[in-house]
């Protein structure tokens, strides 16, 4: 399969990010809530951004408020997504939404049009609306590149069972670990023959998986890299004998990445994909108090999994 296959992005859709944030969160059914801005916390060589949004707080509870009632079954909000909060159509088996609960500015997510579990790993379908998203162009946001992540299981920091791949924009001054990492970091390169040997690096106290995505991929190269980080993922959590199988996901147009989770929370600061990446957010002063007293590496190391010994890597799904 070929480039081409990718969707195009309309060059409006950024204008109508714009337009439909605005308008959903004048009419309140988008509730936008500032965080602060993000303090830099350097632990060892990385550097993490540590935001807090007391929004957060109170999410859970609007969110339980969605509800129509105690007795019904869980409320599916993608079963029919908001129409104030509806962008588009995209491919044959996506919508887009904008995210009612934002902290950050034009978040939106890719949700399936029929309900797919976010326990399951992302399909061709979505990695396909994944790419194609991160070449979409922010308007007056030249400063800004794409960030998808997808919260995989129920430890990952995933809130809702209705597949959904989230999207954010992220200064391009902010290095995230995996920049770091492909940048700054003399990884040894891959010795297997396809160059798709995932890099991990040795001084972060969790496993994780990462991998450079080459310039104007195919498909079959994102599902390939996909694929790779996803059988180190499986192993890891196999070997910690992990049966819920949970974690975390993130991808620009440079790179992917991956690490399996042990845990949703460190004493109550909740990790998604976001905070893996070096993105943290508290709730309160006190947690971002905490997060620096404990350290960022401390706390992602108690979410995550530790990394296995190379005897153990062995035996990849
Ligand atoms: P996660 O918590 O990672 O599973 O992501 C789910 C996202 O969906 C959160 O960012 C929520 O704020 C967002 N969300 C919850 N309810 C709705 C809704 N009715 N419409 C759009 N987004 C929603």
């Amino acid at each position: 399969m070929s480039s081409s296959s990718f969707l195009p992005i309309e060059a409006d859709f950024a204008t109508l990010l714009k337009e439909k944030f605005k308008s959903a969160t004048e009419s309140g059914s988008l509730k936008f809530t500032q965080s602060t801005e993000a303090d830099e916390v350097e632990d060892e060589v990385f550097t993490f951004q540590v935001r807090i949004a007391p929004s957060l707080g109170q999410k859970s509870s609007l969110q339980q408020q969605q509800q129509p009632s105690v007795l019904s079954p869980k409320f599916d909000p993608f079963e029919n997504p908001e129409p104030a909060l509806f962008l588009t159509e995209i491919g044959t088996n996506h919508s887009l939404v904008l995210n009612k609960f934002s902290i950050v500015p034009y978040h939106f997510l890719a949700i399936t049009k029929k309900f797919e579990s976010q326990s399951s790993p992302l399909s061709e379908h979505d990695l396909t609306v994944t790419w194609s998203l991160l070449q979409a162009k922010l308007k007056g946001q030249a400063n800004s590149r794409l960030l998808a992540f997808y919260n995989c299981g129920s430890l990952s920091g995933a809130s809702q069972d209705h597949k959904h791949i989230q999207f954010i924009p992220v200064s391009k001054d902010i290095q995230l670990i995996p920049d770091f990492v492909l940048e700054d970091f003399e990884a040894p390169r891959s010795r297997d023959a396809l160059g798709i040997a995932p890099i991990s690096h040795p001084g972060l106290p969790f496993a994780h998986f990462i991998l450079p995505v080459p310039k104007n991929p195919t498909i079959d190269d994102l599902i390939l890299r996909f694929s790779a980080l996803f059988s180190r993922t499986l192993t890891v959590l196999r070997e910690h004998d992990q049966s819920n199988k949970s974690y975390n996901f993130a991808m620009t147009s440079k790179w992917m990445f991956m690490a399996p989770r042990s845990k949703e929370e460190f004493e109550g600061v909740s990790v998604n994909s976001t905070g893996l990446v070096g993105l943290l957010l508290a709730k309160s002063q006190y947690q971002a108090e905490l997060i620096k007293t404990v350290t960022p590496l401390h706390i992602l190391g108690s979410v995550g999994l530790p990394v296995l010994d190379k005897t153990e890597q062995q035996h990849d799904y």
